[in-house]
């Protein structure tokens, strides 16, 4: 029945004989019964069965044929109807015949019309870079996002909108010629430093009563807008641009040792906080040394990655390891492998929260036994104490050994320890090198 109806009314917007063209009305007369589709008649009764006689008729084409400037059809529902329609008619008509090929070609036409109007922003790019930022269109139809400029929401089913890949800013199609705000991804790239000083609050009448960012008039007063403070820059912001999101403040992580997300952040803050969580930027040892001094975590932490360190260069000549992956259990925290003394916020948050020494012993442990069980290559590497000749085979990451630092030897620590003397191996290599029968370093 609804389908009657929609397609009645479809019809009815199509009936009118000034739509139609010259040579086609000239057609129609073949076609008399048409005339009794008229919007009038279109009374709840009448109306199934007008319809169905039409098309029992097969009538229902000179509604196509006019010219396709004249289909005034808006509705999409109408528009699926009349391909319906099209596609029927086609196979009805004589193959070949100049009709069915009029009829392809209007089928064609209805089809465009329609994607046009299911998609009416169809031609806008799918990116576009603005303010350094990359924005690519969003297919996502369903999900409810608030838009950044505009801070009202974006519906998905109706609007068009675009995220930056970049930042993650999120606006309305048309909100996006009035971006005011940079990409925080290229600050991230330019200055990927931290402040690190908290809340380095300069003052409302410094920022001469206007928002930090997009310099709207505001006050702590709430007149003419309410001024809120962002605890990483310090700076006073409108609620446009300050949206009390929390965020852990890297400032109070360093100098307080505090996770709290409690502290309110700026849009823009947030954004940038967000992108450079995973950046090894911290060099805790220069920043905050004392941190080591009552963090105990952090003290195992850097034995744990002392540790790997020594580890690394085992997995790098060993065929058995490169092909196991091992190094690789460490790929999301690169700068493990590569470093002992910068971390990343996400880092600090995981030490404090236990995770990281969860995850790091478990893959010290991984290694270790790779190295002194699993692979005989890696246990061949070995050292023997040369100061007292006795013992296990030691690796320089075990907890009882001492390395020295010119020929990376290693020795037990006591034996290393109680040596008033150098190094024996050193001793040794010294020695033949001044051996002009032995050039040659063993
Ligand atoms: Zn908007
Ligand atoms: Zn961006
Ligand atoms: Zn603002
Ligand atoms: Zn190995
Ligand atoms: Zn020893
Ligand atoms: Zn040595």
């Amino acid at each position: 029945m609804e389908y009657d109806e929609r397609l009645a009314r479809f019809r009815q917007c199509h009936v009118n004989p000034f739509n139609r063209g010259e040579e086609e009305g000239a057609r129609e007369d073949k076609h008399a019964p048409q005339h009794e589709v008229r919007p009038e008649l279109f009374s709840t009764e009448a109306k199934t069965q007008t319809v169905d006689r039409t098309m029992d008729l097969g009538l229902a084409e000179d509604h196509f044929s006019r010219p396709v400037g004249s289909f005034v059809a808006s509705d999409i529902e109408q528009l699926k109807l009349a391909i319906e329609e099209c596609k029927r008619l086609i196979l009805e008509l004589p193959e070949h015949s100049e009709r069915q090929k009029d009829t392809v070609v209007k089928l064609i036409h209805l089809r465009l019309k329609l994607q046009e109007l299911e998609d009416p922003e169809e031609d806008e790019p799918n990116l576009r870079v603005l303010l350094e930022h990359r924005f690519s269109k969003e297919k996502s139809k369903s999900v409810k996002q608030t838009c950044d400029k505009c801070s009202t929401i974006i519906w998905g089913l109706i609007q068009t909108w675009y995220t930056c890949t970049g930042c993650y800013y999120r606006c309305h199609s048309k909100c996006m010629n009035l971006i005011t705000k940079p990409c925080v991804r290229s600050k991230v790239s330019h200055q990927s430093e931290y402040e690190l000083n908290i809340c380095p609050e300069i003052g409302l009448d410094r920022q001469d009563y206007r928002c930090a960012e997009c310099r709207t008039p505001v006050s702590l007063r709430g007149v003419p807008s309410e001024a809120r403070q962002c605890d990483y820059t310090g700076q006073y912001y409108c609620s446009s641009c300050h949206w009390n999101d929390t965020a852990v403040v890297p400032a109070r992580v360093i100098h307080n040792w505090e996770f709290e997300p409690r502290k309110q952040v700026c849009r823009s803050s947030m954004r940038y906080l967000a992108l450079m969580m995973s950046r090894p930027v911290l060099k805790l040892r220069e920043i905050n040394p004392l941190l080591f001094n009552f963090v105990e975590e952090l003290v195992e932490i850097r034995k744990l990655r002392q540790d790997i360190l020594l580890m690394k260069p085992y997995f790098l000549t060993c065929k058995e390891a490169m092909e196991a992956r091992l190094l690789l259990q460490l790929h999301d925290r690169q700068h493990f492998v590569e470093n002992d003394d910068m971390y990343s916020l996400q880092d600090l948050i995981d030490i404090s929260s236990g995770r990281l020494s969860c995850s790091l012993t478990e893959i010290h442990t991984t290694f270790a036994k790779h190295i002194k069980l699993d692979c005989e290559r890696c246990q061949a590497k070995g050292f023997v104490c040369e100061l007292c000749k006795e013992g296990d085979v030691l690796f320089p990451f075990d907890s009882h050994t001492s390395v020295c630092h010119d020929c990376s030897a290693v020795f037990h620590r006591d034996c290393y320890y109680d040596n008033s003397t150098t190094c024996p191996r050193c001793t040794r290599m010294t020695e033949r090198k001044h051996d002009p029968e032995n050039p040659q370093e063993a």
